[in-house]
């Protein structure tokens, strides 16, 4: 049987990134790359773009990775919790991630502050960054993204508050259409205790103007 995806240059560039085993459809992402080179006119036999298709194949898994391994790794991550006597404000930030707009499938950089207050159950902090980072990874809105994190989070960790800050630079603004460099996007979802006591948001917010003040 002949694989109908695989016309053009034969990738020598093999998978590294753990795609095996997912939903990820390698093959079929290199010919749809290998076709948008073709429609754009470019010599697919110059030594440039020989592996391209593979690279680019290799760089999408990488920035939509949360899309294959979300569910056991939210559990992996927010399963983990553990009992705490600590009832302050926790906040982790700046943490950087990668993902694309569903729209245009350019990069999305964000930049996030997240903050809870612990009811019993805390997470370790480099947990919160793996969330974060798995969370945006993927072809999402900027706004979903956060509130499936934070609706995951609260129903996994059950704090009395979280809060959830985001400033993304996204490709579709600053690369093309508008062309406007330096412009950022910025969310913020808070629950619980963020959203009731003004004094708890305004310390998050000026813990968010700290941490990224130093970024
Ligand atoms: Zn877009």
């Amino acid at each position: 049987m002949t694989e109908s995806v695989s016309q053009g240059p034969i990738s020598t560039v093999t998978p590294t990134n753990g795609e095996e085993g997912t939903k990820f459809k390698r093959k079929q992402v290199e010919a749809g790359v290998r076709m948008i080179l073709q429609g754009l006119g470019v010599d697919l036999e110059d030594e440039n773009f020989k592996e391209t298709p593979a690279r680019v194949a290799r760089a999408y898994y990488e920035l939509c990775s949360g899309l294959y391994s979300a569910e056991k790794k939210t559990e992996e991550i927010f399963g983990k919790s553990f009992f705490s006597d600590y009832r302050g404000m926790i906040v982790v930030g700046p943490v950087q991630a990668t993902g694309v707009c569903p729209h245009h499938l350019l990069p999305v950089k964000s930049t996030v502050v997240m903050g809870y207050i612990p009811k019993e159950r805390k997470l370790g902090l480099s947990k919160l960054a793996r969330a974060i980072k798995l969370y945006l990874a993927k072809p999402v809105m900027q706004e979903s993204a956060s509130h499936a994190l934070v609706e995951a989070f609260q129903s996994y960790v059950q704090p009395d508050g979280v809060a959830l800050y985001i400033q993304a630079k996204h490709g579709c603004m600053t690369d093309r259409g508008v062309l406007q460099h330096n412009c950022e996007a910025s969310t913020m979802d808070v629950r619980g205790l963020f959203k009731d006591d003004s004094g708890v948001k305004t310390e998050f917010t000026e813990q968010v103007r700290l941490l990224l003040r130093r970024s």
